[in-house]
């Protein structure tokens, strides 16, 4: 959706409680006391009254607005501006854009579309062909205070950059008829990205098991920390690049973990350690529904009004 639409579809916070409201019914509203469907609408309050006990739902209440002050609207252009524009937008940005006084409710509104974002993708598992590898994302600890960054600096002459680990799948599939002059032997289908607690064996093999399929078969460098995801799934192949190989292996994982780490960079400078995990989520939705065009809005406004649907499958989240 271009701007022109979007200000000609939702010219005012009205016509934007009227798509919420509208995308809450079509995703049906249960009472929470009796479990009933039917429910009268309380125009004058935007609430839900339950046909058999009366019982209220708010509009916003068990979508991911619901502990939120904020304007229907500021929701609106944060998911049209996040969904529409290819690189991504910063929260800084978007305050002003709204011209917001606070900065603070505008970051956590769009931390909380971003983690609706990673949610969705984790309801599809990455399967087929699958390349994995790690990717180290820089980062801070924003845990930590001035002062041990400031003696961390002098240390280690790093700051307090951290570089985060990432589990990287790229979910791909052989090419169909002749392979030709293409620079990849594969196609490109999906990409997720799991910030990992440590590089230990353990721990790649539970992300393997929460979002890889059996079925698939998994390419890898011959890392030590991969000697058990032979057990995880179908195949487990290493890829070893050879001198004067014109094929680098693994090469969609690596294509990704670049284009994030510029995505990134490009837009946020530096991310908090404890929000990476956000980031990339934003990331790898955008990517995994390049093809989706002007229909990504009302598809994350879905996502938005129906949280209770979304099926965690990574518990890392
Ligand atoms: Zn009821």
């Amino acid at each position: 959706m271009n701007l022109i639409k979007f200000i000609e579809d939702f010219p005012d916070e009205t016509a934007c409680v009227k798509k919420f409201k509208e995308m809450r019914e079509q995703e049906g509203i249960t009472c929470r006391k009796c479990g009933g469907q039917d429910h009268y609408w309380q125009k004058s309050i935007l609430q839900f009254q339950c046909k058999r006990c009366s019982t209220r739902t708010t509009l916003r209440s068990g979508t991911i607005l619901q502990a939120s002050k904020l304007p229907y609207r500021y929701w609106f252009i944060a998911i049209h501006l996040m969904t529409s524009t290819k690189k991504g937008f910063s929260a800084l940005e978007l305050q002003r854009q709204i011209g917001h006084k606070y900065y603070e409710p505008i970051w956590f509104m769009m931390q909380k579309l971003r983690q609706t974002m990673g949610a969705r993708d984790g309801n599809y598992p990455i399967n087929k062909i699958v390349e994995l590898d790690e990717g180290f994302f820089e980062s801070v600890d924003t845990e930590k205070s001035t002062d041990e960054r400031k003696s961390e600096k002098r240390k280690r002459g790093r700051g307090s950059q951290k570089q985060s680990p990432v589990m990287v799948m790229a979910s791909t599939v052989h090419h169909f008829g002749t392979v030709g002059k293409r620079k990849k032997p594969t196609k490109f289908r999906f990409v997720r990205m799991v910030v990992m607690k440590d590089l230990k064996g353990t721990t790649i093999d539970n992300i393997i098991d929460h979002n890889v399929d059996y079925d698939s078969v998994i390419k890898t460098d011959n890392y030590s920390s991969y000697t058990n995801i032979k057990d995880h799934v179908w195949t487990h192949l290493t890829e070893k690049s050879q001198p004067g190989d014109e094929e680098k292996p693994l090469p969609w994982v690596h294509t990704m973990i670049s284009n994030a780490k510029r995505s990134l960079l490009g837009v946020h400078h530096m991310v908090s350690k404890k929000y990476i995990q956000n980031y990339l989520d934003e990331f790898c939705y955008k990517v995994n529904r390049r093809y989706f065009g002007e229909k990504l809005f009302d598809r994350l406004l879905i996502a938005c009004v129906s949280p209770c649907k979304i099926n965690y499958v990574n518990h890392y989240r």
